[in-house]
């Protein structure tokens, strides 16, 4: 009998690992396992047609019993400077989700998304609007990075995990995808170059760190006290400021690995001195980094982002408190590349 194409599994979702045990199960020699990891990770191609190192019948027997992902462009938007494309990528349940293309000096950084939505509820984020749909196999994470690398003709060479939905709760289809996005059979994207976001998951934080991946980890604090970040980041009222803090400091001293901050600036709600005052309090003595985000507006929330004579203030604060600030670059602010915004866009 014929395999429905749903009971097929997806190719791109294996380690080698697991392609090996595959292959043995099909009763073929494990050496095809490389051959056609490479295919699927290294190539990143469509079809097994294109397996041209394998014979006929394999192809065909490959065919019958798997099947690979595709990453379809709905659509993509290019921002005015032409440095950030922003892509939207169908998923063959018909959901879609974000990827943003980011030109850098040294070289090309791509945001991928972890999940269908986000049930994380914060306050500014349009990811979380309707909540989680559902969690993105390895394969289609992976995708997100082939299919832009496709696109362009460029190698990707940089990874942040900062699309919509919390990585850290997907967790081990994550880990798997970094794995293999790292593995020299796939695109060879060393640790160091991927940065994995989250807004605080505590336990998960943990289990990451003993992995001693040598990734950076972001943490999304955007609050100095537990009675705001309880407003703006909902996963606060299970770990609070200062168990989130303990964690990070386990976290460097078991991976030797600074942390990067995010906070995002929202204009009279977290940009004061006063905030700034107790952020760099907070903050003292953790091997760290404060990144700033003038905060994308989101139609829906009705809040504004910190004017720049403000951001520059905020900034200076924490200088002076030695700690080490970057603002984050504009980027692609007039193509909807706030967190969700063209996913939403395109659904209206
Ligand atoms: N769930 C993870 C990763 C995805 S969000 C996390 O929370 O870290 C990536 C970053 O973008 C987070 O710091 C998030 O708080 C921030 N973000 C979301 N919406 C934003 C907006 N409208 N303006 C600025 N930053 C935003």
């Amino acid at each position: 009998m014929p395999r429905s194409i749903t009971d097929k599994v997806n190719l791109r979702d294996l380690n080698r690992q697991e392609m090996k045990e595959f292959f043995l199960s099909l009763g073929e020699k494990p050496f095809r396992a490389d051959q056609v990891c490479r295919w699927v990770f290294a190539q990143g191609v469509t079809s097994f047609a294109e397996m041209t190192n394998l014979p006929k019948v394999l192809r065909d027997k490959l065919a019958e019993a798997a099947k690979l992902s595709q990453p379809t462009i709905l659509t993509s938007q290019v921002s005015a400077k032409g440095d950030t494309r922003k892509y939207l990528f169908g998923l063959s349940d018909g959901n879609a989700v974000e990827c943003v293309l980011m030109k850098h000096s040294y070289g090309n950084s791509v945001c991928v998304s972890t999940q269908v939505g986000c049930r994380m509820g914060c306050f500014f984020c349009a990811s979380t609007i309707n909540g989680l749909v559902r969690n993105l196999t390895p394969g289609e994470i992976y995708d997100q990075v082939m299919g832009i690398q496709r696109d362009t003709g460029e190698r990707v060479s940089h990874i942040v995990i900062m699309g919509s939905g919390e990585p850290l709760d997907n967790y081990e289809n994550v880990m798997k995808f970094l794995e293999i996005v790292n593995a020299e059979y796939a695109l060879n994207i060393g640790y160091r170059h991927i940065t994995l976001s989250t807004c605080g998951l505590v336990p998960k934080m943990l289990e990451l760190a003993e992995k001693k991946l040598p990734i950076t980890l972001a943490v999304s604090l955007h609050a100095p006290n537990d009675e705001l970040r309880d407003q703006l980041v909902p996963m606060n009222r299970k770990y609070n400021i200062k168990q989130l803090l303990a964690a990070c400091s386990e976290y460097i001293k078991i991976t030797g690995r600074r942390i990067t901050f995010e906070y995002a600036l929202l204009a009279d709600v977290n940009d004061s001195d006063r905030h700034a005052r107790q952020l760099a309090e907070r903050l003292k003595g953790l091997m760290c980094h404060v990144n700033l985000i003038p905060a994308n507006p989101v139609e829906e929330k009705g809040f504004l982002r910190t004017p720049p004579e403000r951001v520059e203030s905020f900034r200076n604060y924490l200088e002076k408190a030695n700690l080490n600030v970057t603002v984050r670059r504009e980027l692609g602010t007039d193509i909807d590349a706030a967190c969700g915004q063209l996913r939403r866009r395109f659904e209206k």
